[in-house]
């Protein structure tokens, strides 16, 4: 019985360059031509697709794909029933809440009531609760940042690096959610022939992660 693993990778995006580059420090080659979505390594039992990273963790948890790389931010969003078997320490970010840089600020008590615009309610959702705030959720799915500015939302939730997408759009950081960073997501009913594999490059990325430190 050949086994093989499916690989499923961001196809373009923040986390597609180094997802690809893991997969190559590892020695795994594949011709990753342009609008592919799906290629065969050459040198190891592997497929590797190239898909939206929202859609990995549900690929991964019906076994369309064996493993993925995803943020944990999108991982814990689309709550999924994966393994999270690595943090792959690339793509590191925060999820933030970002009110108009005029607005005065205590602390979080001052979101009661308020309207939040997001691309990540579950997770927003699940924060106010834990912290006693009660307010109103509008899930948009792009351009956050200008909400409050147009007059659809008192603050917003987001990704933050370095905060400048924040400051351009005369936004301030107040709350940090939480912090995320690129993880191996896997099946959770693999084969043993997959598992068997799986080890392999669990051994490579171990490797690779300890020539970086
Ligand atoms: P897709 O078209 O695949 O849905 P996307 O627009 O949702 O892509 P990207 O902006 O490419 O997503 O971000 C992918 C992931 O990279 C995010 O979910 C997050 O984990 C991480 N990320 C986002 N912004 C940054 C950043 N500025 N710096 C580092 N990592 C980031
Ligand atoms: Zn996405």
């Amino acid at each position: 019985m050949s086994d093989i693993i499916r690989i499923a990778i961001q196809k373009s995006g923040r986390l597609s360059e180094d997802s690809l580059r893991l997969l190559k420090e590892c020695g795994i080659r594949f011709d990753n031509g342009a609008g592919k979505l799906k290629t065969t390594a050459t040198n190891f039992p592997a497929e590797i697709l190239f898909l939206r990273d929202d859609d990995i963790p549900g690929y991964v948890e019906d076994g369309v794909a064996h493993l993925g790389i995803v943020g944990q931010n999108v991982s814990e969003e689309t709550d999924r029933d994966v393994d999270t078997i690595y943090n792959l320490g690339f793509s590191k970010c925060r999820l933030s809440i970002g009110i108009p840089r005029a607005t005065g600020y205590q602390g979080i008590q001052d979101l009661q009531d308020k309207k939040i615009a997001t691309s990540y309610p579950r997770i927003l959702s699940k924060y106010l609760k834990s912290n006693g705030v009660n307010a109103e959720i509008h899930e948009i799915s792009g351009s956050v940042e200008i909400a409050p500015g147009i007059g659809l939302a008192d603050a917003i939730c987001d990704i933050v690096s370095s905060g400048s997408t924040l400051l351009s759009n005369g936004l301030k950081e107040v709350e940090v959610v939480m912090r995320s960073e690129a993880v191996m997501i896997a099946y959770k009913q693999m084969t043993e022939g997959q598992r068997a594999i799986l080890n392999q490059l669990i051994f490579r990325i171990d490797s690779v992660q300890a020539a970086k430190n």
